[in-house]
């Protein structure tokens, strides 16, 4: 649907390209007034098919889809790859568009975070393992996520935001800020999109050298390797499958652990309840995540 408000300002692909806040909710406004429902895909943008399936489910749902374009700063660490995380708006532009985006709000990190900014979100417990883990990426990551993502809540208004279960430590934090807080929208975790040999799409794909990629399906087959398992013995002996598949490919991974997808405490035993495996690893240039959901 179009926003029938000003001139599309990105004259090739039609798509509005906005990047202040006051102007986001300006061009917003007329929708909401509407009566339009409004769903939100926040990205980093180099878009893939993993963005794009958001995008597609987004325009088949709601009346107006904004897509925001941000690398967020404040949810890299020291030494991370804030600097060369790689970016192409243009294409991400096109791709958007052709995927249903109406509105992209690509705004610069002053528009976000001005000077003196200094309020955070902060959700508790399960943003301090996996990922969170302070010898890992730690719980600021988690923390620089929610802050940001409650912004764009904030700023945008959707009815539905949409999130990719490949990160599904976020979902679960998103879900919790989401619940703890009360905002009035609806959380959507779409399946994870994989290219054909089963790597899960990312941005940081783009990282791996030909024998890295290669090693990188190793991911996936260990997650494979951790459901058969479990399923057939247990759930202790599932992990120990993942782990030799894993080694087999050379890596070592940050770690390999069953979840609860909600609250994401450690699960021991393979019951009636669905378990989260998730994984992350380094391999040549990129750190990678991944994940299954082991439905009983
Ligand atoms: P990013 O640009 O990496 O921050 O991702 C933006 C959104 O796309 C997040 O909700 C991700 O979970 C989601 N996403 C990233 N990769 C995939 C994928 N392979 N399949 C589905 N969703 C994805």
């Amino acid at each position: 649907m179009s926003l029938a408000l000003t001139e599309p300002s990105h004259p090739r692909t039609g798509v509005k390209l906005v990047r202040a806040k006051d102007e986001l909710r300006a061009s917003l406004a007329a929708a909401r007034a509407e009566g339009r429902s409004i769903g939100l895909v926040p990205t980093m943008g180099y878009l893939h098919e993993g963005h794009l399936s958001l995008l597609r489910a987004a325009d088949a749902e709601c009346d107006l889809v904004v897509m925001s374009l941000f690398v967020n700063p404040t949810q890299f660490g020291p030494g991370e790859d804030l600097d060369r995380y790689p970016r192409d708006e243009e294409r991400d532009l096109e791709l958007a568009a052709a995927a249903g985006a109406d509105l992209v709000y690509a705004p610069p990190v002053d528009e976000v975070y001005p000077a003196g900014f200094s309020t955070e979100v902060a959700v508790g417990g399960l943003t301090e393992v996996l990922c969170g883990d302070p010898e890992r990426r730690g719980p600021g990551h988690f923390r620089g996520v929610a802050t940001v993502v409650a912004k764009l809540f904030n700023t945008v208004q959707p009815d539905v935001a949409y999130f990719g279960q490949k990160d599904a430590q976020q979902v679960a934090v998103i879900r919790r800020m989401v619940r703890d807080l009360d905002f009035p929208l609806r959380i959507e975790a779409l399946p994870t999109v994989r290219e054909a040999d089963g790597l899960a799409m990312s941005s940081r794909n783009a990282y791996l050298d030909p024998d890295a990629r290669e090693r990188a399906t190793a991911l996936r087959r260990a997650l494979g390797a951790v459901e058969r398992s479990a399923r057939a013995s247990s759930l202790s002996a599932g992990l120990e499958a993942g782990r030799q598949e894993l080694a087999a490919a050379g890596i070592e991974p940050e770690y390999l652990e069953a979840r609860d997808p909600d609250d994401l405490t450690s699960v021991e035993v393979l019951d009636d309840r669905p378990v989260l495996v998730a994984v992350a690893a380094r391999v040549g240039g990129a750190r990678l995540i991944d994940n299954v959901l082991i439905e009983p």
